[in-house]
């Protein structure tokens, strides 16, 4: 979803909020930009690689950006592509699917906006990988929005696989106050709940959910293994990422908590790669050109190392950190 956004500088957001509240205020008792500047500050300075692609949270919005999603818009096919030996990529050019091979069944992380798009991007980009997708055990849900749980209903119906989310969030879907977009397929009836620091062990792959409320109260974050011939690495898999919460102090200061404590447990379990539920945010389209007309001795480009996987959630804790201070104050 395209927003327009644009770095103001600095003093035209302070001034904003000083004006609507103190009036001439003295430049000595400016903190709430000052603090804006270093959380940027720290942002930037991280931005680096696959980092980078998260700068765009600090922006200030320019007016406009809470507008309702875009209805209709146009699919965006990318062919399918395996990208590790058992995770592979099933998705749009513009919205994350994923499967994983268990050696036991098969495991979906998000189903993309709809029954269509399941049926016609996922199950054949499946078939397409050689993939049986009879053999679909899990769908998880990253979190309670419609372009990733829109397509699980019939996926789960038509190959008896469970769906699992947060109780939050399995809430959030059954909410009639949900984010709402007719090009979303009607949120599965609620099944299995997965609570933070759970394991689901499946075939030779294990995942493990960690609760990081922010994008939404709910939002599903995985930690998984994945392999490429005798090396092993381990993904760090951010379950939300945009700001489009209401923009108060308060969920942005939830949505930095909770990016500092992933990338700590991201940190403490080696995660050298870096996965996201929107192509834009880890690279996915040029990653997956890479990784297709690549040698299969070529280094993998999502593999990015431990130091720009810590860096992705700095970068995301410090602008949700830089948004929060300039909230602060300029609250109704
Ligand atoms: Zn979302």
């Amino acid at each position: 979803m395209k927003r327009r956004y644009a770095f103001l500088p600095a003093a035209i957001g302070w001034s904003t909020a000083a004006a609507a509240l103190a009036g001439a205020a003295p430049p000595a008792q400016r903190p709430a930009i000052s603090e804006y500047d270093r959380h940027v500050a720290v942002a930037k300075a991280a931005a680096t690689g696959v980092a980078a692609r998260l700068i765009g949270l600090c922006a200030l919005p320019t007016g406009g950006e809470r507008r309702p999603p875009a209805f209709g818009r146009e699919r965006q096919l990318i062919a399918p592509q395996r990208v590790f030996d058992q995770l592979y990529y099933v998705g749009l050019a513009n919205l994350s699917a994923w499967v994983i091979d268990t050696g036991d069944g098969l495991v979906l992380i998000d189903a993309l906006n709809n029954a269509g798009e399941a049926n016609e991007v996922i199950v054949t980009g499946m078939q397409r990988l050689g993939l049986d997708p009879a053999k679909l055990r899990y769908i998880i849900v990253s979190h309670g929005h419609g372009d990733h749980y829109g397509g699980a209903a019939t996926l789960a119906t038509r190959f008896g696989a469970r769906v699992i989310a947060s109780d939050v969030d399995w809430k959030l879907m059954a909410s009639p106050a949900r984010m709402n977009n007719p090009a979303w397929s009607p949120p599965p009836a609620r099944d299995m709940t997965v609570t933070d620091g759970q394991t689901l062990r499946v075939g030779r792959t294990a995942i493990t959910f960690y609760v990081t409320p922010g994008h939404t109260p709910g939002t599903l974050s995985l930690i998984f293994g994945v392999n490429q011939g005798a090396k092993r690495h381990v993904a760090a898999f951010w379950g939300g990422t945009a700001f489009n919460f209401a923009p108060t102090a308060a969920n942005f200061a939830t949505y930095a908590a909770s990016a500092k404590r992933f990338g700590r447990i991201a940190e403490q379990a080696g995660a050298d790669v870096i996965l996201s539920n929107h192509p834009t945010y880890d690279n996915t389209v040029a990653n997956l050109a890479i990784l297709r007309d690549g040698k299969p001795a070529d280094a993998n480009p999502y593999v990015v190392g431990r130091q720009a996987t810590g860096n992705f959630f700095t970068v995301a804790s410090e602008c949700a950190q830089a948004r929060q201070t300039a909230t602060q104050g300029n609250e109704p």
